[in-house]
């Protein structure tokens, strides 16, 4: 172990014994009592050396004994330890790979924020190159939302539609307006490769030939063209991904609406069906206007803001992540919509429907979350803010991981 306090946060001390980590209420605490010769005694914990010589560096700084062993345990027991070496065989591959590591670097020391065991950050940043995620659509904001996840180092981003690219899909950071009148499909590919950092990890032969020639993804991202499909998403078109228990997300934008979510997990939180049928609740006359508007021929170019649609292909993309990343984003069980030109985000549940085929609602609270309850013997620990909690929410592991 070569331990390194966490450089993403911001240090300060807040009086002469007690230190600041981090500026921002999600993520800082704060430390102490702490005495000014440990302070700086900080400054040696940055990566460059092994517990061994910080130990001789300690005894040549008059610290007592077993002062320097407890000073790096209560710090990885904080959640404000990394290991410069840490992470795996997958993290040491990683790092070996110098170029792609660097573009990668504030991604590394954001992971670094939402994660608590020291070596986790590199670990998952790693683990990212073997997910496989299949995003449908590529519009403005299908097409910029794969881009984002290749970028952000998901191995494999699969794009799946149909048609040609129009004017009108152009966006910075998705289709390019010289693939005006390619296969769109094809054109979102391009764009995928262009932004990822490295070529995808080969595949192994048993991933290579999947049963049924349809490949199982960790998530699959539903962001329709379509504005009816991103306002009343059809259950009948989820219906294969619910059956597989694959996980899957929508995004889009429908009028001057951008909506991210839910977040599915099949069996667990609110789905497209309990959407529809809560909303049949609320609204009489709920069924009768899809059919209408599904059925209506719409041959003009729908509504969609460009920064609107990069906004929701930010998010949801940052959404994915935090599910790929073994986290439970706020998405589950809710959709975010935000609209112009006000623009308040505000998320509305999506709780699980009695009457909905998925069960979910028998299933009860959803995806259970477990707090990381850290404590330390002699100093202690303070989080400023319950966000910090909820930032720290883990998801069961392997959980729904089934179809890697
Ligand atoms: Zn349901």
């Amino acid at each position: 172990m070569h331990p390194m306090v966490k450089p993403a946060l911001r240090r300060g001390w807040r009086d002469l014994n007690t230190v600041q980590f981090g500026m921002t209420p999600a993520h800082a605490m704060t430390l102490g009592p702490m005495d000014m010769a440990t302070g700086s005694f900080l400054d040696l914990l940055n990566g460059t050396r092994g517990l061994e010589l910080l130990r001789e560096e300690g005894r040549r700084m008059d610290l007592p004994d077993g002062h320097v062993d407890g000073l790096v345990r209560g710090l990885a027991e904080a959640g404000l330890l990394d290991d410069a070496r840490g992470g795996g065989p997958a993290a040491d591959a990683l790092r070996r790979k110098k170029e792609v590591l660097d573009r990668l670097r504030p991604d590394l020391a954001s992971l670094s924020l939402a994660t608590s065991a020291p070596g986790d950050a590199i670990g998952r940043l790693a683990a990212r190159r073997s997910q496989r995620v299949q995003v449908r659509g590529a519009g403005r904001v299908g097409a910029v939302l794969a881009a984002l996840l290749a970028g952000a180092s998901v191995g494999e981003v699969d794009v799946r539609d149909v048609g040609r690219v129009e004017p009108w899909d152009v966006a910075p950071g998705g289709l390019p307006a010289e693939s005006v009148g390619d296969r769109r499909d094809e054109a979102a590919r391009r764009a995928v490769r262009r932004a990822a950092p490295d070529r995808p990890p080969r595949r192994t032969a048993a991933q290579a030939s999947p049963e049924e020639g349809d490949p199982g993804f960790s998530l699959v991202i539903i962001a329709p063209r379509d504005d009816v499909a991103v306002h009343a998403p059809d259950p009948s078109a989820a219906e294969p991904l619910m059956s597989s228990g694959t996980p899957h997300l929508y995004a889009g934008v429908v009028e001057g609406t951008g909506v991210v979510g839910p977040l599915v997990l099949p069996g667990e939180t609110g789905c497209a069906g309990c959407l529809h049928e809560s909303r049949a609740d609320r609204d009489p006359a709920w069924s009768r206007l899809v059919a209408q508007w599904r059925s209506g021929r719409q041959r003009q170019v729908r509504p969609c803001d460009l920064t609107l649609a990069t906004t929701v292909a930010g998010l949801a993309a940052a959404h994915a992540l935090a599910f790929l990343d073994g986290r439970a984003p706020s998405s589950a069980g809710a959709r975010w919509e935000v609209s112009v030109p006000a623009l308040h985000w505000h998320a509305r549940p999506v709780w699980p429907h009695p009457a909905c085929p998925c069960a979910a609602a028998e299933r009860g609270k959803g995806v259970h979350l477990s707090e990381d309850g850290a404590s330390h013997e002699t100093m202690a620990v303070q989080r400023p803010s319950e966000q910090c909690r909820e930032a720290e929410a883990e998801r069961p592991a392997g959980t729904w991981r089934a179809h890697v």
